[in-house]
């Protein structure tokens, strides 16, 4: 007899809870031995990609490296192209008639130009109102080729029609670590693939314009499987890594062994943080990567410079054979 297998059973809210309970413990443990309160510590894919590249690096980038940097065209180019799809998948729903048909595939510059005609909410679409009142049109037009840029590569990578059961992240729900003040986590997807309920059969989607630092695409989906199942108290079956420039997807299960891995890495950013109160840059754990090249600390990193300096630079990072 041939068949599918049914899915195997997961205990999706049970490994959201366990993990939940276990970070929460463990950044607890992190902040109360902190010689004095590290202030507010808000958890993203960013900080916990730069914790886990080079702690003394994230050490260095001081209170300012630490927060949202602003908005910029390279900052807001996804957030604009998400709400330029989003809105036009509302026109769509609200359009359609009853013999239904596949409509036009979009033009991602038209959705783009239409939507930063008219902005909606108070994030990205609130800088974009200010900009179009102050006139701003280089920084305009800049963010528009970002936008549309990662529009056109979403597109290419989810083909058009898009999968019935995708729907595209509209906001960012933080999770707090009970009992533990000034902390809080974030994850960083663009949308996911099916429902999201208890059973867990859904997948996380992060979505980039190019496929650069592809060393860290494991990281990043580690981290965002993680932050997903502490935002929503359920934890997904997979995330989906997609790159715009080259198509390519890596698809990425989502078990206990990468949900704790997931979970260090917050913690990571929260005990660097602590250890920051007392100690900034400090070579001692300085770990050299192709980070190196563009680091603002080179000058004072014994170790960053003899990697620029090595053949690690040449390999890119690739391991010697
Ligand atoms: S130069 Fe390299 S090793 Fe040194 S702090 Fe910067 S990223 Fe880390």
């Amino acid at each position: 007899m041939t068949g599918v297998a049914p899915p195997v059973d997961r205990d999706a809210v049970g490994a959201a809870d366990r993990l939940r309970a276990g970070v929460t413990v463990q950044i607890a443990a992190a902040v109360a031995g902190a010689s004095a309160a590290p202030g507010r510590i808000h958890v993203t894919w960013t900080a916990a990609l730069d914790a886990a590249a080079c702690p003394a690096a994230y050490r260095a980038q001081g209170a300012e490296g630490w927060g949202f940097p602003g908005w910029t065209p390279g900052t807001g180019a996804a957030a604009v192209g998400r709400a330029a799809l989003a809105a036009h998948l509302d026109g769509l729903d609200a359009g359609r008639g009853p013999l239904g048909g596949t409509p036009p595939v979009p033009a991602p510059l038209e959705l783009v130009r239409s939507w930063l005609r008219a902005p909606a909410g108070d994030g990205v679409g609130g800088w974009v109102a200010e900009l179009r009142a102050g006139g701003d049109a280089g920084t305009l037009a800049a963010l528009a080729a970002g936008a549309t840029r990662w529009l056109a590569g979403f597109l290419r990578v989810f083909g058009w029609p898009l999968p019935p059961d995708l729907a595209l992240v509209a906001d960012r729900p933080r999770w707090r670590p009970p009992g533990v003040d000034d902390v809080t986590v974030a994850g960083g997807d663009d949308g996911r693939l099916g429902r999201v309920a208890g059973a867990g059969r859904f997948t996380l989607v992060v979505h980039r314009a190019a496929g650069r630092e592809d060393e860290a695409v494991l990281d990043r989906a580690t981290f965002e499987a993680a932050a997903g199942a502490l935002v929503r108290g359920i934890a997904a079956e997979a995330v989906l890594v997609t790159a715009g420039d080259t198509g390519e997807g890596l698809r990425v299960p989502v078990d206990d062994e990468l949900l704790a891995a997931g979970g260090r890495m917050v913690v990571a950013v929260v005990e660097q943080r602590v250890i920051a109160v007392d100690r900034g840059f400090d070579p001692a754990d300085a770990t050299p990567s192709p980070r190196c090249a563009w680091c603002p600390c080179r000058d004072e990193c014994p170790p960053g410079q003899a990697w620029v300096a090595g053949p690690g630079r040449w390999r890119g990072g690739l391991p010697v054979l």
